[in-house]
């Protein structure tokens, strides 16, 4: 069973690469911010909890992520993608303790990069189609990338010590970026005997 963590700021592409490898590798897609919008959208009291700190670019409490990870690694034997998690160190510190609970081993931890302007400009473009409040506003992106920045980025260093890193490119076409998340799988794959 593959485990995979696709990390890197936003705008680079997390979603869409987790939703090409979870087809291509047969992986459930756990993406974090789609169930908090989910939680917004069906106005359950965590969605209305975590509303404001969503549209204002803040990251929401850990208990309140890791939850959710935790509920939905719970109902699944199937490998998993994350997306959008670990976030923090102490979201990276609690995976660790639920693959140990649940019986799992994580097999690559794969950090795609791109220039912070290109990730502004893929933000803006998304906007147009994906309605989310946080993509149409500047304050918040740019408050979005604050975030990333001091407590997201550090996340790298934990799982650089583990070995578990892997940064690529992402910095070009979807296809390109996509050969070389699949040749980074491919090779862990191979590595670990799967
Ligand atoms: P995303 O869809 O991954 O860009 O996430 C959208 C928003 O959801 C983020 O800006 C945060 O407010 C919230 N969010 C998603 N995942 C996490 C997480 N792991 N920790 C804290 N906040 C999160």
């Amino acid at each position: 069973m593959k485990n995979i963590v696709l990390f890197g700021a936003p705008g680079v592409g997390k979603g869409t690469h987790a939703n090409i490898l979870a087809e291509k590798y047969d992986l459930l897609h756990l993406s974090t911010g789609d169930m908090l919008r989910a939680e917004i959208e069906a106005a359950t009291p965590l969605g209305q909890r975590v509303k404001a700190a969503m549209e204002r670019g803040d990251l929401v409490g850990d208990d309140v992520v890791i939850g959710l990870v935790d509920k939905a690694l719970s109902s699944t034997e199937q490998g998993v993608i994350l997306d959008g998690f670990p976030r923090t160190v102490q979201q990276a510190q609690a995976l660790d303790f639920l693959f140990k609970r649940h019986n799992r081993r994580m097999n690559c931890v794969i950090s795609i990069d791109a220039p912070r302007e290109e990730l502004v400009r893929r933000i803006h473009e998304r906007a147009i189609i994906s309605g989310r409040a946080d993509d149409a506003n500047d304050d918040t992106i740019r408050h979005r990338l604050e975030e990333y920045d001091a407590k997201t980025k550090p996340v790298t260093d934990y799982y650089k010590v583990s070995g578990l890193l892997v940064c690529i490119d992402g910095s070009g076409e979807i296809n390109q970026t996509s050969m070389r998340l699949c040749k980074v799988v491919d090779t862990v794959v191979r590595k670990n005997n799967f």
